[in-house]
């Protein structure tokens, strides 16, 4: 059977129809099915070709099983102190919602001794119940939330390294799905592939290329410390970026 690793994953840039494939003297060539009518796109693409700009691109996104590792036990370390800081946090929050609950003892038995009136007794209980639920919310946020950051990091770091290691295999099925997976609007252009990666796989190609046209050393290298153990750190177009970028101090 014939198999065409690529088959399924390019559109032509031209016209929009489905890239297709043919053998022609024991290669593989891709090129536009043209179904919509006509089309500028003339050219034919080898999959030696296609396979080598593919894994240029790959490149750009690698992360070495040595680095990977490296990244791994930084974001560990980062864990442990995201829970320490989270179980403190935790800790205050709770303090302060004691508080309350005794404020609103306090608070009924001024009114059991008719010490307040109904309109005053009823104001100050609903504003300190409103507060008794914005921190049990908190309480909540921070109890089951606040290392959300981490299984993202830790995937977007694997998949850094699954790129190292297409590029070493070769296995073009599997670059498909990876493509795929990080990625859409895969085409060809001129023979040439284009696509749109998912930002945080933008930036690092970028900041890839950056080092490379300056001759320097890899992309994590570069940066200062950051501040992923917020919450907001969510975001992992910031983050996990941020965190290689942090570790490559320690990398190098
Ligand atoms: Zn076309």
């Amino acid at each position: 059977m014939l198999f065409l690793a690529f088959l399924g994953l390019l559109k032509c840039a031209s016209c929009g129809c489905s890239i297709t494939a043919e053998i022609q003297k024991g290669h593989h060539y891709y090129h536009c099915t043209k179904k919509k009518g006509l089309c500028q796109e003339k050219h034919f693409l080898r999959e030696e070709a296609l396979t080598e700009q593919i894994k240029t691109f790959l490149q750009k996104v690698s992360l070495s099983s040595q680095d990977t590792k490296k990244v791994f036990a930084e974001l560990q370390k980062d864990e442990g102190r995201a829970k320490e800081e989270a179980k403190t946090t935790v800790q205050n929050l709770k303090l302060e919602l004691a508080e309350i609950e005794a404020k609103l003892e306090k608070l009924l038995d001024a009114y059991l001794g008719e010490v307040i009136s109904d309109t005053d007794y009823k104001a100050r209980k609903d504003k300190l119940l409103t507060q008794k639920v914005e921190l049990g919310e908190r309480i909540r946020d921070f109890e089951q939330k606040g290392l959300s950051w981490l299984e993202p990091a830790r995937e977007f770091v694997l998949s850094l390294n699954q790129a190292a290691n297409l590029v070493k295999s070769g296995n073009k099925a599997e670059m498909t799905t990876f493509l795929k997976t990080i990625g859409s609007n895969h085409v060809l252009e001129n023979r040439q592939f284009f696509f749109a990666p998912k930002i945080q796989y933008e930036l690092v190609a970028e900041r890839s290329e950056a080092a490379l046209q300056n001759l320097q050393f890899p992309y994590w290298c570069v940066g200062e410390d950051s501040n992923l153990r917020s919450p907001k750190a969510l975001d992992l177009q910031s983050s996990a970026i941020d965190r290689s970028a942090t570790h490559a101090s320690i990398l190098s």
